[in-house]
């Protein structure tokens, strides 16, 4: 049961290192004792993550202890580490681990739930900043600017953040939105820890009374007494002197006694004197700001502090302000920027380490010699060459890997080279394959590795000269010298039992217990079926998909179907002994469609008439798996269960499950238990899931909890995927469940496959985040991989890195295609490396940096509080912008916010990462939505997690309604929507459209076909199909978006007032959100106070 096929003589993915070793040698994880690696980012150097967990019982069928604990156990269950490779205290990582263990106080607010007090500072900049006279936030080319104007969104003195008192009640009845679609269970109400702080919500967009409105003066929050060491007691806060140019991070004098929260009772508002505010220009990347003035301290909070070093200038009440939204980085403009940019321009790989456009700017690639960034994308681009660099910086250097990306019809897909029976040439030693990089020497009898510099003697089947240069003279006409991204036809020899692959098969599986009957499901799917398997994928030009079906339906037990062409009439078979599963019958199972239509067609015409009347709610699950997994060994194929499931399964049976919801351990030690699976059965089973190549994709349908976090254990280590439809209901819900069917069913899908990065002397690849599985250090194992997932791969060093020679990647894909074709795909990617930080700053990915930090914490929530993962990321983000500050940054006053070009906007996205429903959810989030998302995040692509973390907003009415583009977007926040306007909203899972209480009655017509604004019905999710221009362009749009994302979204119609809004407001992430999470504003001021801490 080795499902890695490598041959004993050429061992595809051999390394000096690992052999495969037999499942019965290592387990998912789970087991109590399992060693949890080192952080990733933590220690440079460190022990290689181990995927390797202590042995398994053994058992290879779902153990009689699948028994699931009982729901309020405190410890947690057998399968918590599953995800293994983040134990709890490897979160605690950062160059110096002082900073991580002496968190601020004032920093607490924003990891946890008592947040409040600190977002709800207007001028949260100020205490930690200069005076108001000179205080000056500098982006880098921003144009940052903080401007005098009171925040009008701020809300009066005593009103927390919460959520309206309504919030609750208005939570069980939000309309099926799919992702957050609830159940009437009980929600619970706010969090308890919150309820403490969280209020009334501010009146909306209105100002509160100005002097009155601020909590605290901004007291500058309480730091650790050693943050005030170096300086004089009682300084108030002053910014540096303008003697001392080049301080640039004296923090703020403290006076504060240790341990002082800001939760505190308020001081006296300053004082408002706007007009005070000077204006700022513009500030060049690094540039200082004008000259400073005698800096006014902070005055009030510390009457009779002395005023920081030699400034004479006396005390000025410093009047409460914020920073200017507009001023602030726009991720829109970046993104504008970027298009008009970089949109019109092929993107060409020829030259090492370039940044590409980024994922929102439309643009060509053309491969000379490096891997699209459609396959690969980095977070730098610029290595620094050594690992004290790389420390210094704190910038995670990983790759997000999209192995078998789908490309635009413009762009071609990867060539196939056929080497014959010799197979893909590669290097002895570290078994590198082919690639441009290859240096061949002696007149082309050898080559040198690029990899391992091991010198390799050519096959004289493959010699040929070199030109003058050294290069091959045939190197344009192959593939594997020229290109980034090709294939090779694999030999037997990368085949599992030295046999080439039969092709895959595809098994449905569908639950047939009360709920699925009665929601109208096995009905909608059956007759679905009936036409969608004419569409099973198949490659080139292939008159038909060499792929075989397979049918089960469930409850408590299984039936299995033959469907033989020669029969008249399907016939079942029924397998009640679920503890002990089998398939009955072979032939008859697997067979190919237009072979047996006739008999499939009677089939999926008779299920929902046979289960019509059942009564049986109970339903298995580890079973249904497991019966598919052994009829694709029983035929020895790879392939892919196609599960529909609706609820917990309950039924005495191995996996079987309990509630054990419980939304009281949110925020508390024990909440990375809603997160892990409750018993270990699931993985013991996708173990052999992956052996086989058998990949699972479940639909769930449910309509209360059934543990997300255990049921996708299978999914997520098989390669495959989840999809939720909660509460499905046929009439509302169809569309999108079809169409994700549709997509899911039809696409390309690699497998039984294997995923090996090389990477050239001096880095190397040591952690891996997606949806795979891995039994050894180095191989990630994908029963399936399709061309939406993503395996991402971080890096660090173990050795110097040189400039000259720069960092090389190769990413090799053994796969077995639809058709059954063994082959390997494998990407190259050449990156510089840097002796100046500078360089790795100006050439870094902040998208993908993002991507990656969300991985890493959607990881982390298995093994830490989410407190703990929130503060761990914020102390990353400020370690990097603080390294830059220090190191790169022309010296300036401290109180400049100065962000690097290339990340001006990690604040902000890292921030919408932290108010994530993962990382800190609303009241209407449930457990079930939690897990579904983390798990979603863990294989998006960096297009993805982009707009999933910054939702896009479309105003609908503004533009031209003959442009045939999309009309520009706006920041996601309420101060940007106008009640006169329509607006569209997507993250790549929902889809709303906003319409402004004052939309003019035109416009009501034209979309609604009603008169006034009053008549739209709110929660709407199909708009009248109406013949004018608005509504085309409309519909229009929604399916253009639709037509971008990999799974459908369903829209919400949301009326300005109406309780959905709150909803939709949950997606406008620049605003302080419902719960607790921080406004954009208030973070990058926190942001820049973090920033200063360190650099002090
Ligand atoms: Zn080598």
């Amino acid at each position: 049961m080795n499902v890695n096929q490598s041959a004993p003589p050429v061992p595809p993915f051999g390394q000096p290192q690992p052999v495969y070793p037999g499942y019965h040698q290592s387990s998912y994880g789970g087991q109590p004792g399992s060693t949890a690696p080192p952080t990733p980012y933590g220690a440079y150097n460190g022990p290689v993550p181990g995927y390797q967990q202590t042995p398994p019982p053994g058992v290879s069928r779902a153990p009689p202890s699948s028994e699931a604990p009982p729901a309020s156990t405190a410890q947690a269950p057998c399968g918590q580490a599953a995800y293994g490779q983040f134990g709890q205290g490897d979160v605690q990582n950062g160059p110096s681990s002082t900073v991580q263990m002496q968190r601020f106080p004032g920093s607490q607010p924003f990891g946890s739930v008592p947040l409040a007090p600190v977002v709800s500072q207007p001028a949260v900049l100020q205490p930690y900043g200069p005076p108001p006279t000179s205080a000056q936030v500098t982006a880098q080319l921003a144009g940052m600017q903080i401007s005098g104007a009171v925040a009008p969104t701020l809300p009066p003195v005593g009103l927390g953040y919460g959520p309206p008192t309504s919030l609750g009640s208005a939570s069980g009845s939000f309309p099926n939105s799919g992702l957050y679609g609830s159940y009437p269970q009980g929600q619970a109400p706010p969090l308890s820890q919150a309820q403490g702080h969280l209020g009334a919500q501010p009146p909306q967009r209105s100002a509160p009374p100005q002097a009155s409105s601020f909590t605290s003066p901004a007291s500058g929050g309480p730091r650790m007494p050693s943050m005030t060491g170096p300086l004089l007691p009682g300084q108030s806060f002053g910014g540096p002197s303008v003697s001392q140019p080049n301080h640039v991070s004296s923090p703020p004098p403290q006076t504060l006694p240790p341990g002082t929260q800001m939760t505190g009772p308020p001081g006296p508002p300053p004082p408002m004197h706007s007009s005070q505010q000077p204006g700022y220009q513009l500030q060049q990347n690094g540039s200082f700001g004008p000259a400073r003035g005698p800096q006014p301290n902070y005055g009030s909070p510390y009457p009779g502090a002395p005023t920081f070093g030699s400034q004479p200038g006396p005390p000025q009440p410093l009047p409460p302000k914020r920073l200017d939204p507009d001023a602030i980085p726009s991720p829109i403009q970046v993104i504008e920027d970027d298009r008009n940019n970089r949109g019109s321009e092929p993107f060409v790989t020829g030259v090492r380490g370039q940044v590409p456009p980024l994922v929102t700017t439309n643009f060509l690639v053309k491969d000379q010699g490096n891997a699209s960034p459609r396959y690969i994308r980095c977070t730098s681009y610029n290595i620094p060459c050594t690992s004290d660099m790389a420390k210094q910086a704190q910038v995670p250097l990983a790759a997000v890997i999209k192995p078998l990306a789908r490309l635009p019809p413009e762009e071609a897909s990867p060539y196939v080279v056929d080497h014959g029976e010799s197979g893909p040439l590669r290097c002895n030693r570290c078994k590198a394959y082919m690639c441009p990089f290859m240096q061949f020497v002696e007149g082309g009898r050898r080559f040198q590795c690029c990899f391992c510099s091991c010198i390799n003697d050519v096959p004289p089947q493959y010699f040929q000269h070199l030109d003058h240069t050294g290069k091959r003279v045939d190197a344009y006409d192959r593939p594997e010298l020229s290109l980034g991204s090709y294939e090779f036809l694999a030999t037997v020899d990368y085949c599992k039992n030295n046999k080439f692959p039969s092709p895959p098969a595809f098994i449905f599986m569908i639950d047939v217990s009360y709920n699925a009957i009665r929601s109208g499901l096995v009905r909608l799917l059956c007759e679905e079926l009936k036409s969608l398997l004419d569409f099973l994928p198949r490659e080139g030009g292939a008159e038909e998909s060499a792929i075989r079906v397979g049918f089960v339906t469930y409850n408590k037990v299984l039936h299995f179907y033959n469907v033989k062409s020669s029969l008249a009439q399907p016939q079942m078979m029924v397998v009640s002994d679920v503890a002990d599963m089998f398939v009955p019958l072979l032939d008859g199972f697997l067979v190919n469609v237009s072979e047996s239509r006739a008999v499939i067609t009677s089939l999926l015409d008779q299920i929902p008439e046979m289960f019509a009347d059942t009564r049986e709610t109970e339903t298995v699950f580890a079973p249904v798996i497991q019966a598919g997994m052994e009829a694709l060994k029983a035929a020895e194929c790879a392939g892919k269960l196609f599960l529909f499931h609706t609820s917990l399964p309950i039924a005495e049976a191995p996996g079987k499950l309990k509630n054990r919801d419980d939304r009281k351990l949110i925020n508390t030690d024990k909440e990375k238990t809603l997160f892990q699976p409750q018993t270990g059965a699931y993985q013991t089973l996708a173990k052999e899931c992956v052996a086989q190549g058998c990949c699972v994709d479940l639909f769930l349908f449910p309509n209360q909890y059934v543990d997300v976090a255990t049921l996708s254990v299978v999914p997520q280590l098989t390669g495959g995927s989840v999809y939720k439809y909660a509460c499905f209901q046929v009439e509302n819900d169809q569309e999108r469940f079809l169409s994700d069917l549709r997509r899911d069913v039809q696409k390309l899908v690699g497998f039984d496959a294997v995923m090996r990065v090389r990477t050239s002397t001096g880095i190397r690849a040591v952690d891996f985040f997606g949806a795979f599985y891995m039994s050894n250090t180095t191989d990630v194992e994908l029963a399936g991989l399709d061309g939406d997932k993503t395996v991402t791969v971080e890096f660090k060093h173990d050795d110097r890195l040189n400039e000259e020679s720069g960092a090389l990647l190769q990413c090799a894909l053994l796969y077995t295609s639809c058709a059954g074709q063994r082959r390997l795909r494998i990407h190259n990617l050449a990156l510089n490396c840097c002796t100046q930080l500078a360089d790795l700053y100006r050439n870094c990915e902040t998208d993908t940096l993002i991507n990656y930090m969300a991985k890493f914490a959607y990881r982390g929530v298995l093994n830490s509080p989410v407190k703990t993962v929130r503060d761990t990321l914020i102390t990353q983000c400020a370690q990097i912008l603080a390294c830059y500050r220090k190191n790169c940054a022309s010296p300036s006053s401290a109180g400049q916010l100065i962000l690097p070009e290339c990340m001006k906007l990690l604040p902000v996205y890292l921030n919408c990462v932290l108010k994530s429903d993962v990382l800190q959810p609303g009241a209407e989030v449930t457990t079930d939505d939690r897990a579904y998302v983390r798990q979603l995040v863990t294989s998006m692509d960096v297009a993805e997690t982009n707009v999933f973390f910054y939702p896009r907003l479309l105003p609908l009415t503004k533009s031209p309604i003959e442009s045939a583009t999309e009309p520009p977007a706006v920041r996601a926040s309420e101060e940007r929507l106008s009640n006169g306007d329509i607006y569209l909203l997507e993250n790549g899972l929902n889809l709303f459209l906003w319409v402004g209480a004052s939309v003019q009655q035109g416009v009501v017509q034209s979309l609604f076909s009603v008169s006034s604004f009053s008549q739209i019905t709110s929660g709407l999710s199909v708009l009248p199909v109406l013949d004018n221009p608005l509504s085309k362009k409309v519909r229009g749009l929604i399916d253009s978006l639709r037509a971008q994302r990999s799974r459908y979204m369903k829209l919400i119609v949301v009326k300005q007032e109406d309780k959905l809004e709150m909803l939709f407001k949950h997606f406008l992430v620049e605003d302080k959100s419902l719960s607790g999470g921080a406004s954009y504003v208030d973070f990058l001021c926190h942001m820049h106070k973090e920033i200063r801490q360190l650099l002090s």
